[in-house]
């Protein structure tokens, strides 16, 4: 949408996200650009609802004339058939984090991915993407996955907790990357040889402190990229700077999708340098 006159109703459906930095990021990067925008947090979690009510929001967003929404944990896939469009990158992966209305259509895309490569990219541009080992095969590692292989990365060596997972993603990989990803069912075998490491298992958060491999499988011939922001310094960032890793931290691919989020709802190049500086002051706030 242009964006250009009115009010600019948008959202985050998920279940709890009462921590979101999201609105106050939205809201900061449109005051910039002289928009009005509103960011509602639609939280199941406080509401007492759950991912069965999606139907019925989704609905209601359409009424009330929402430009936007962002889609988190655990609907990223339940959303998909309510919409009447998806980008090619959301059909590809099944899973879908930002919803545009373009004149009344609801059209679901995947800033996941795209936010994670554009974060990488500017952190590292020179690493080696010969041999990555993808730590984590759910929504964010699903979405990470097919950007890596967008951006070229050689082989990409897949673990997951739940090997089916593993499977099934390098699979869905195979067939449109001819080849380059493989399951592997432990990480010691498919860090051997490795050129980077990203993890992208809930690991590491506050809620779930530790690290998802042993620290001494890294090394300095390694780069590591993390996903989990919360918080923006991990158990696995600190091991791997101390094994003389480069590191890219969560925060990194977290303003990477809200900046893919916020041209989408606007139709406005963001300043993705200001929108980063925010971001990070609103982390040490926290
Ligand atoms: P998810 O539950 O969909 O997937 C997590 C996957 O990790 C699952 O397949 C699980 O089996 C696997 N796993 C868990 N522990 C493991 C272990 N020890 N070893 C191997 N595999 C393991 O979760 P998700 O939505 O992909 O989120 C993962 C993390 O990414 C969360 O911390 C989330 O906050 C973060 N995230 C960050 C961003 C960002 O912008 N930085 C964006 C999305 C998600």
């Amino acid at each position: 949408m242009s964006g250009s006159e009115g009010k600019l109703l948008c959202g985050l459906i998920g279940a709890g996200i009462q921590q979101s930095l999201t609105p106050a990021l939205q809201e900061e990067e449109a005051r910039h650009h002289g928009l009005r925008l509103h960011y509602q947090l639609i939280d199941l979690d406080t509401a007492g609802a759950s991912v069965r009510e999606l139907p019925g929001l989704i609905a209601a967003a359409r009424i009330m004339g929402f430009a936007g929404l962002n889609i988190t944990f655990p609907c990223k896939q339940a959303v998909v058939p309510l919409l009447d469009e998806l980008s090619p990158e959301a059909a590809a992966m099944g899973a879908v984090n930002t919803v545009v209305n373009r004149g009344g259509r609801l059209v679901g895309h995947n800033t996941d991915g795209s936010g994670w490569a554009w974060g990488f990219r500017r952190a590292l541009p020179d690493a080696d993407l010969g041999c990555v080992v993808l730590l984590g095969a759910g929504g964010a590692g699903s979405a990470i996955a097919d950007a890596a292989c967008r951006l070229g990365v050689g082989e990409l060596r897949i673990v997951d907790a739940e090997p089916d997972r593993a499977d099934a993603l390098a699979a869905a990989l195979n067939a449109r990357f001819a080849g380059r990803a493989r399951a592997f069912a432990d990480a010691r075998a498919a860090l051997s040889g490795a050129t980077g490491l990203v993890h992208a298992t809930p690991t590491g958060m506050a809620k779930l402190p530790g690290m998802a491999l042993r620290a001494s499988l890294l090394g300095p011939h390694l780069w590591v990229s993390e996903v989990v922001y919360f918080p923006i310094e991990t158990d696995l960032l600190r091991a791997a700077r101390a094994a003389g890793c480069r590191t890219v931290d969560g925060g990194t691919m977290a303003v990477g999708q809200a900046v893919g989020a916020f041209e989408l709802f606007t139709g406005r190049q963001a300043d993705a340098t200001r929108m980063a500086q925010h971001f990070r002051g609103l982390l040490a706030t926290r």
